[in-house]
Parts: C-alpha cells; structure tokens; sequence
C-alpha cells in the first residue's frame, strides 16, 4: 500500500528561536509521512521586515535590522558552527540593509514584496540545519521555483495550473527519501520577481502545494490546538472543536479566525485534503480536523463558533434619486470596483446603503484602499458618511436560516448593546453583525458564554 503524503507548515510562533525550531523538527521527524515543510518567517521578522520597506531613516533601519538578526543569530549560535549557514545570513542581512534603504528613497510594492521575502528565506535555512543535526535527511527549496503568481505584489494570486506543471518538474523528481523544506508567504511572477500571498499567506501556500502534489492532508501546526469555538485569547471558555466541516472553517477563517488564513480552505476543498490543525508545543494535545461534511462523525450544530474581525470601515451611501430609481446600486458598485473595493457587507433601505469595507488588509504592503479618489466619484452620485473603529461579530454555524429562535438566542442576549448593522439569510452558515470596536469582547464572552458554555 502506498504511504500517504503530509504536507506540515509551521506558524511564526512554531519557528521563533531555537527551542520553538527544535518542536517543530521533532514533529517533522516523528511523522515518516511528511515529505514537505512548509514555514513561516519567525515571530516579528516579517512586521520589522514591513517597517523597513515602508521607507525609514537610517538610525530606525539599524535598530530594525539588529532585531532581525538577534532573532535569527540566536537561533544559529545554538547549533554547532556551521560557516556557510553564518555566510548565508550574513548576505541576507546585507541584502536586507540595502533594499531597505533603497526604500527609503522610494517606496513600491515590488521592493517591499523582496524585502519581506527574506524572513521566510532565513527562518527555512536555520530549520533545515536543525533538521539535519538531528540526523534528518533535508534539503531547503527556494518555493519561488514553484510558486507562480501574478504580479499583484501584495496579495498575488496563483496560478493554480502553472504551480502543478513547475511542482511537477521541479519536485516530483527529487529524492523521496529527502524531506523538502521550503518557504510559505513567498512566490514569483513570470518574470522572476518576488511576490507574496499577504499576510498569514503561509497556509495558503501549504494548501496550494498540497493540492499540487497531491498531499493526502495538510497539518498546519501553531501555537493553539486546534480550531476553538472562538479565539481564546478572548475567552479562556473557547473549547476545541475536534472536527468540523470544511464548510464551517472556511466561513471562520473569512469572518476572522486567524488560526487559517481566509484562502486555505479553496485548494483543500477543491481537492478534498483534509487539513489538520495543532499546537507545535503540544502535539500530544490532538487537534482539529477540518474536511468534507460527509467524513464529520458528530452531528452539525446549529452554532459551532463566533468570530471576530476588527478594523471595520462602515461607509452610507445616501442619495434622495435612489427614490425609485433603478441603476442606483450598480453605480455605486461600478465606482467600488473601479477602486479595487471590496464590499463585504450591504444593507439596504428606501434611500441609502450601508455596506462595510473590511480594511484589517491582508495585503502585505498595508497600503489604504480608501483612497481620495473613491471618494470625490463616490461624492458625485450620494452623499457619503464613514464611521470607523467598529468590528464585525459572526455566528457561524449549521441551517441557521432554518433553525428556529436563532435571532432570539443571539439578540435576546444582547440588549445592553448597540447594534450598527446586520447580516442575516445571505448564507446558511452565518449571522453577522457590526458593533463599536469597544464593545465587541465583551459581545464576544457573553454570547459565548450563553451559547457555548451552558
Ligand atoms: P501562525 O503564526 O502559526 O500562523 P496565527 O497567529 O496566524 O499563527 O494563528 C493562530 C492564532 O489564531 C491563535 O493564537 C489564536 O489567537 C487565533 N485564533 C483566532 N480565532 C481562533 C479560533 N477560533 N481558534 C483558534 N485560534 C484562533
Ligand atoms: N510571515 C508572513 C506573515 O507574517 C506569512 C505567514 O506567517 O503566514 O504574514
Ligand atoms: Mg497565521
């Protein structure tokens, strides 16, 4: 029988310093079946990595790149001396100070997308050498080979077909006694330069590798075990969800669970790969499995998680000729998507729209959507008025549409607060509603606690 193929990415956390490294080898190297690694940039390089190519002066840059390489330095002082790793993240490191001062003569897109490029570069280095001191047979794959994107640095989309011909002919054909160790977040356009998949994109790039190599599950490790019915940081309360529908966590991961970046579940689906979920330090606590509802053995419950997104952007859009009028919507959504816009909620009433803007932006050059220039072409058909700083609860669940009391059980709990807009009917899986920002942990507890914890 053939033995099945595991792809394994490990989170920021799970590649931080040496001792986080070091879990995660032994995770690797208690598993025969991984064959492919998949990291990330250890905790914070990529965020000091953004600060650099957003253009800063040079005693800023210098204090920049010295935490960058007091994390990663750390981590190569504890393995025995190795020159040509020290030669590797020396040159990085240059290359680091010199495009990050070329950014601070002129910021772009590009330049920022080959900066950060380098976090996942060095982290996937270092775990390869950790691999190897514990005898592992591993080899480290620049993913840029493979990872074909368009040249929407930032947020570049792949090229589904394009990554399973390049998988193909570049990583079929190693060594299937080698373990592969490659980089998340990054790819390339045709033309060879750098892009990546915005932030969190590490998961992303598993599921898209997995899917082309035919992996027969994805195991994302982090620094929680599994998906939660909510995120704990916000409750201690938040139980682990042992299994759910790829359905389910696709809607979390949209509405704000951050354990999966939003696109992880599109190529499992696709594919139909399961996609497990753990804690690279504490592997032995289990975790979630996320795949078809046909596999879920428990019964789907009408409430399964609440989730959570802040940095909401709610725009009304007011206009008296909107008064039986047709056209009016597809204007406004024509000048939306002329911007780039994308909406994620809309109500509607006699004269105005409510919709909401999620700018949270995962795109890795965190550069505003809002731009004066939607809002001088917005200005000329409505009038318009922004209210920020609120944040987007969501009930994800099963046949909430048809499940009885569902309004009650949420709102009924919720007379103390104010409620700016809601959602309701569009989706099956999902009631959601906009709320001030101050307010919304304390939302968050309270319907925990009523619907999950009694
Ligand atoms: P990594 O760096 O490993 O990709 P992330 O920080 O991106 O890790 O994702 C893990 C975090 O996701 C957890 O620390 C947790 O705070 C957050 N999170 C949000 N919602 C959930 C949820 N429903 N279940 C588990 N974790 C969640
Ligand atoms: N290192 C990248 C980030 O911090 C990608 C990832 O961790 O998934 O966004
Ligand atoms: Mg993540």
């Amino acid at each position: 029988m053939e033995t099945s193929f595991v792809i394994a990415k490990f989170g920021g956390t799970s590649v931080a310093d040496y001792s986080a490294m070091v879990n995660s080898a032994n995770i690797v190297i208690a598993n025969p079946n991984v064959k492919v690694v998949v990291l990330s940039a250890s905790a914070g390089v990529t965020n000091l990595l953004v600060a650099l190519a957003e253009g800063r002066n040079a005693d800023v840059r210098a204090q920049h790149i010295a935490k960058i390489q007091a994390i990663q330095y750390n981590i190569l002082e504890q393995l025995p001396e190795n020159p040509q790793l020290r030669a590797d993240l020396d040159q990085i490191i240059a290359n680091i100070a010199s495009l990050s001062e070329a950014a601070s003569l002129a910021t772009s897109p590009a330049l920022t997308d080959e900066l950060v490029s380098h976090g996942e570069i060095m982290s996937s280095k270092l775990f390869v050498e950790i691999l190897k001191e514990k005898q592992k047979n591993a080899i480290w794959f620049d993913v840029r080979k493979v990872m074909r994107t368009d040249d929407t640095f930032g947020k570049a989309i792949p090229k589904i077909e394009e990554i399973k011909q390049l998988c193909c002919a570049h990583l079929k054909s190693l060594n299937n006694k080698q373990l592969i160790v490659t980089q998340g977040f990054i790819g390339s356009e045709s033309t060879g330069k750098t892009t990546t998949l915005g932030r969190g994109g590490s998961d992303y790039t598993a599921a898209l590798l997995g899917e082309a190599l035919n992996a027969d599950q994805i195991d994302i490790w982090t620094d929680v075990a599994g998906i939660y019915t909510t995120d704990p940081r916000i409750t201690p309360a938040a139980k682990r969800i042992d299994e759910i529908s790829f359905a389910e966590a696709a809607e979390m991961a949209t509405f704000g669970a951050k354990v999966l970046h939003p696109a992880t579940l599109v190529p499992a689906v696709r594919s139909n790969i399961p996609v497990f979920v753990g804690s690279s330090k504490a592997p032995q606590a289990g975790g979630t499995i996320v795949y078809n509802t046909n596999s879920i053995t428990s019964e789907l419950p009408a409430f399964r998680a609440l989730t959570l997104r802040r940095k909401q952007t709610l725009l009304t859009l007011t206009s008296l000729n909107m008064l039986y009028a047709q056209g009016f919507l597809a204007n406004v959504f024509t000048i939306l998507a002329e911007h780039n816009i994308s909406v994620d909620l809309v109500t509607t009433s006699e004269v105005s729209i409510a919709l909401t803007i999620d700018t949270t932006g995962t795109n890795t050059n965190g550069s505003s959507l809002l731009t004066k220039a939607l809002f001088d072409e917005l200005s000329k058909v409505c009038h318009v008025e922004v209210q920020e700083d609120l944040a987007l609860v969501a009930i994800i669940g099963n046949n909430l549409t048809t499940t009885k009391g569902v309004a009650k059980d949420v709102f009924g709990a919720l007379d103390e607060f104010c409620i700016r807009l809601c959602c309701y009917g569009a989706s099956s899986h999902n009631a959601c509603f906009l709320v001030k920002n101050s307010d919304a942990d304390a939302i968050i507890k309270l319907l925990h606690h009523n619907i999950f914890e009694k």
